[in-house]
């Protein structure tokens, strides 16, 4: 259904805004309780309904882990039609990338250490402002996954 050799880092991240940035321990699949789960998009791209922290956790180790790293007995791959998208459509209605949410996220995470080093705190709060807004508002952009 999706080649073992996609990379995980174009799944969709299924939360709106940016990637939880403690994320303690790394990932076992010996102690995985449920199966990740992913759902297909209208448009062909998946996102991850269940699991991000897990995805994140592996890319932060392993940015060029693919969905072969995943064992293949827990992960459920959902077809479109064969989920409730109005409730991504509800909650997080721009789905991105993993790679856009990382990059993105990490240049939000350095702008809030770094509230010194802006000349006053209302250019602070601007920059904070536009870079939740890319995180959260940026219209979706299809991945080449097929
Ligand atoms: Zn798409």
């Amino acid at each position: 259904m999706i080649p073992e050799s996609f990379k995980l880092s174009l799944l969709q991240y299924g939360h709106p805004g940016p990637i939880i940035r403690r994320l303690k321990g790394q990932f076992d699949q010996q102690k995985m309780t449920h199966a990740i789960q992913l759902g297909e998009m209208a448009c062909g791209c998946w996102v991850v309904l269940d699991g991000n922290n897990r995805i994140a956790m592996i890319l932060r180790r392993d940015p060029d882990a693919t969905i072969g790293a995943l064992p293949e007995d827990r992960v459920l791959m959902l077809r479109d039609g064969e989920w409730d998208d109005d409730t991504l459509e509800w909650w997080n209605p721009n789905p991105q990338s993993f790679d856009f949410v990382q990059r993105h996220s990490a240049e939000l995470y350095r702008a809030r250490r770094n509230k010194s080093g802006f000349a006053s705190s209302q250019e602070y709060e601007v920059e904070i402002a536009r870079l939740t807004d890319r995180l959260t508002n940026m219209s979706h952009r299809c991945v080449a996954n097929r």
